[in-house]
């Protein structure tokens, strides 16, 4: 058992193939059994937000395809009848149980626009306090490929890490994080407990093996790794199994645990915001000396620290900052914009990045990409 005290915010993300039929439509039956356990949930008191895929799979029959479409417009059209219709599944059965469910869709862009950010925070708190169950998806209609988030697992962590979430829950088809995957390899194990994303695992974590599911146990992983950073510890489990989200607050599920990173819970709004979602527009190199004072945390990053700037951003904008060996530190809120940086600084001392606003990967190993 993982957890001494039981989460009092929750996020749970449930994927495309635990909510649909073997034809790849939405399961009013498994929806059923999702809702049952929110509501356990909410019945002790918990404050419950759901990221649901399951968008496209409620909509595509009623678009005329008898089987999932694969392009990304007829997907889109497809989304856009099954998310009015899923949530109308989701409101009747919450309801039929007194509890109110709301819908959010969310776009990456959103992540990445600062007062976008923190707007979404206060409105989803505002939801959890007054005992409402936000019900989150990707805004499939209107995102393009290039920016979406592709799969709900990502979108989840961040979600988590947005609103100070206790505990993620990811339920899939699978029970667990294997040591290989384990649709082509019968000898994989499952692994219990997870206190680090190490090289292996992150090798072992394979695509999707099923046609509806999107993300596999790659995208998986990526969540975890937000999700540890933020201070978020993190269930992966069967979403068949029954009451397994009562007992994966309770730290007794079958499935996987991954332990949140403590001391990174303190990271405060902005630089959880600077860390993962503010997508970084270029890059200054430093010189050896600089890194180490900056990873000492002692100072800002001043203008004689810098050897070399990538990319073309204004000031205010978020850039990685790396070193000359090619090593990425962190990331940081720029000060100056690239042209003001190259004209030079007339010998005057300046601070490129202040320490507050300087995020550093070692202490969260998190590619900013993410
Ligand atoms: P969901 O629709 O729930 O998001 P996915 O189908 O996208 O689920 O991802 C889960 C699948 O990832 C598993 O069914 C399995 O086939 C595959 N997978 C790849 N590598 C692993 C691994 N190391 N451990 C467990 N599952 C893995």
């Amino acid at each position: 058992m993982l957890h001494s005290k039981k989460p009092n915010r929750v996020v749970i993300k449930i994927g495309s193939s635990s909510l649909t039929s073997l034809h790849g439509e939405v399961s009013r039956k498994k929806l059923e059994k999702l809702v049952d356990q929110v509501v356990a949930l909410k019945d002790e008191g918990m404050e419950v937000v759901l990221v649901s895929s399951g968008a496209v799979a409620a909509g595509y029959r009623k678009l005329g395809f008898i089987e999932r479409p694969s392009s990304l417009p007829e997907k889109q059209a497809a989304a856009s009848i099954g998310q009015g219709l899923l949530m109308e599944s989701y409101s009747e059965l919450f309801l039929s149980h007194g509890y109110v469910a709301s819908q959010i869709l969310i776009t990456r862009t959103d992540f990445s626009n600062e007062n976008r950010y923190y707007n979404m925070s206060n409105t989803i708190n505002v939801l959890l306090e007054r005992g409402i169950i936000p019900i989150v998806n990707e805004n499939d209609t209107v995102t393009v490929d290039r920016l979406k988030f592709g799969d709900n697992d990502t979108l989840s962590a961040k979600v988590a890490a947005l609103i100070n979430a206790d505990q993620l829950m990811i339920l899939s088809d699978i029970d667990g994080l294997y040591t290989d995957n384990p649709s082509t390899n019968p000898d994989a194990k499952m692994l219990e407990h997870v206190t680090e994303i190490t090289e292996s695992i992150e090798a072992a974590a394979g695509d999707s093996g099923s046609a509806v599911g999107t993300g596999g146990m790659k995208s998986k992983i990526d969540a975890v790794k937000i999700s540890m950073a933020s201070g978020i510890s993190t269930f992966l489990g069967k979403a068949d199994i029954p009451d397994i989200l009562i007992d994966a607050v309770n730290g007794n599920a079958h499935g996987t645990y991954f332990e949140n990173k403590p001391e990174s819970a303190n990271l405060d709004r902005k630089r959880q915001w600077i860390a993962f979602n503010s997508g970084p527009e270029g890059k200054i190199i430093i010189h050896k000396k600089a890194k180490e004072a900056l990873l000492e945390g002692s100072k800002s990053l001043y203008s004689g620290d810098v050897k070399e700037v990538k990319g073309k951003f204004e000031n205010g904008a978020v850039v990685k900052i790396g070193d000359d060996s090619g090593e990425e530190i962190g990331v940081g809120v720029v000060n100056y914009s690239t042209e003001q940086l190259q004209e030079g600084t007339d010998g005057k001392k300046k601070a490129i990045i202040d320490r507050e606003a300087f995020v550093c990967y070692f202490d969260f190993c998190i590619p900013a990409s993410l």
